[in-house]
């Protein structure tokens, strides 16, 4: 008796616990599954095939295409009228921060909450945005002002142990600038409030030397990525958007050091004096790059730098402008009238674009959205999901093993409904997810992502 019901309830606790997995994911086995869709975009193609099947075994695609014939042992999941894609890519995020849609707020939540508090948050923030069809994000900086805590890389860890779901992050650390700069943490509060000036470790740097100090330390503290502010920007206290703010001996040292241990660079650049000298001294990509003019651009595309745009940034704030200081709300303007200008000018101009949004400046979840605006911009739709795929691989250095469609390629792989080269605003309904051979999701999410921040109109007039 006592056996059988011991029996009884291990059955139950499997059985409660098979549902939640369910609910969950489910892992990654060696069996073969089979995705069926109307449609495939491959990632790199200049046009979706009709058919598309993917067959994956364990974490990996084993084949790939249009009419593909199935093996008998495969479970078949056929998606009906929907596209399939690789998992989405976003080069532009910062997970662990929370959104508020006041700025005031936010920056006094972020004084307020403890440290271990806004992990937690943040552990949500990967969920959304993993829900949302993005399965690599490059999270380009995560700070909290006075503490020692590297809580992009816990994060990132978390998700590679299992323990956390939320997307494949390659992170930066603390973004590296000047004193004063936009990445100065003590920026716009009292002086020596926080005890001291902030110093490498804090990612603040004032000489070469400094510069290389700061790189070896976010290395060492896990960095996958370097991230520097060259020029000012929109939402910081007191610095004028478009001024450069570190010296070209400064960038050179940082550049040279990032590459020597084999990290990319990504920079935050609004002014056009600012990226000629980051361009010059090597960097990887140029973020926002607003008031950056054609000569810039032509330059950019010679050096094969990658533009990431972020569009959904200043779409964002210039919807909520009233949430945001006077001394910012001018800022916002300026740049935003000029970044739609740039956009343009560097599709034209054949920039190697890629598609990162500054997730947190909106709602986690929300990054498909960027979409929309690049193809309002004038941007192809076919170019605008190849940004977000075979081209972030490529800036990411992450090519070899995922951003496409392709055999022998890590299981990454999404879908959506209809057809995103009719209608792009196809990606913001992603409703499968598997990330290295596991589903995520598959139906409506588990959350309900930015319920009651849904930010400006789908219908809206572009800012511009
Ligand atoms: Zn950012």
């Amino acid at each position: 008796m006592k056996f059988s019901g011991c029996y009884r309830w291990s059955r139950l606790i499997l059985i409660i616990l098979s549902f939640a997995l369910g609910a969950v994911s489910v892992w990654a086995t060696d069996d073969v599954i089979a995705l069926k869709a109307h449609r495939l975009f491959d990632g790199r193609s200049k046009s979706l095939v009709p058919n598309g099947v993917v067959i994956v075994q364990g974490n990996k695609i084993i084949d790939v295409g249009s009419n593909l014939g199935i093996p008998g042992d495969a479970r078949v999941i056929d998606l009906g009228d929907a596209t399939l894609a690789p998992g989405f890519m976003d080069a532009h995020t910062h997970l662990t921060l929370d959104y508020s849609s006041d700025y005031n707020v936010r920056r006094l939540n972020e004084l307020d909450l403890n440290v271990s508090e806004q992990a937690i948050i943040a552990t949500t923030h990967a969920r959304s945005t993993v829900e949302a069809g993005f399965t690599t994000v490059r999270d380009l900086g995560s700070r909290f002002v006075g503490s020692r805590e590297f809580v992009d890389v816990a994060l990132r860890n978390s998700i590679n142990k299992g323990v956390v779901v939320g997307p494949r992050m390659l992170v930066a650390t603390k973004g590296i600038g000047a004193t004063g700069g936009h990445f100065d943490p003590t920026s716009g509060f009292r002086d020596f409030l926080f005890g001291r000036e902030p110093d490498y470790t804090d990612g603040i740097v004032d000489s070469p030397d400094d510069a290389r100090k700061a790189v070896r330390f976010e290395v060492k503290n896990g960095a996958d990525v370097i991230k520097a502010a060259v020029s000012g920007g929109v939402l910081s206290l007191v610095d004028e958007v478009d001024t450069p703010q570190l010296t070209p001996a400064e960038m050179a040292a940082l550049v040279d050091e990032s590459h020597r241990l084999r990290k990319k660079v990504a920079v935050h650049c609004h002014g056009d004096e600012a990226a000629r000298e980051a361009i010059e001294a090597g960097v990887d990509s140029i973020e926002h790059g607003s008031f950056m003019k054609p000569e810039t651009l032509t330059r950019m595309k010679n050096k094969g730098v990658f533009l990431t745009p972020t569009l959904m940034a200043s779409e964002w704030i210039m919807h909520k402008l009233e949430n945001y200081p006077p001394a910012l709300q001018a800022k916002a303007k300026a740049a935003t009238l000029a970044r739609s200008d740039m956009f343009r000018n560097a599709v034209k101009i054949g920039v190697k674009i890629s598609f990162g949004t500054d997730a947190a400046v909106f709602p986690h979840g929300q990054n498909a959205r960027e979409f929309k605006l690049m193809v309002d911009l004038g941007m192809q739709p076919i170019e605008a999901l190849r940004s977000a795929t075979a081209n972030n691989a490529e800036l990411l250095g992450i090519a070899q093993k995922t951003g496409t469609l392709e055999k022998g390629k890590l299981a990454d792989i999404i879908a959506m409904p209809g057809d995103p080269s009719a209608d792009i605003t196809a990606t913001e309904q992603v409703f499968f997810v598997m990330k290295e051979g596991k589903i995520i999701r598959n139906g409506p999410p588990s959350v309900h992502v930015g319920a009651e921040e849904t930010g400006p109109a789908k219908t809206a007039a572009p800012v511009d």
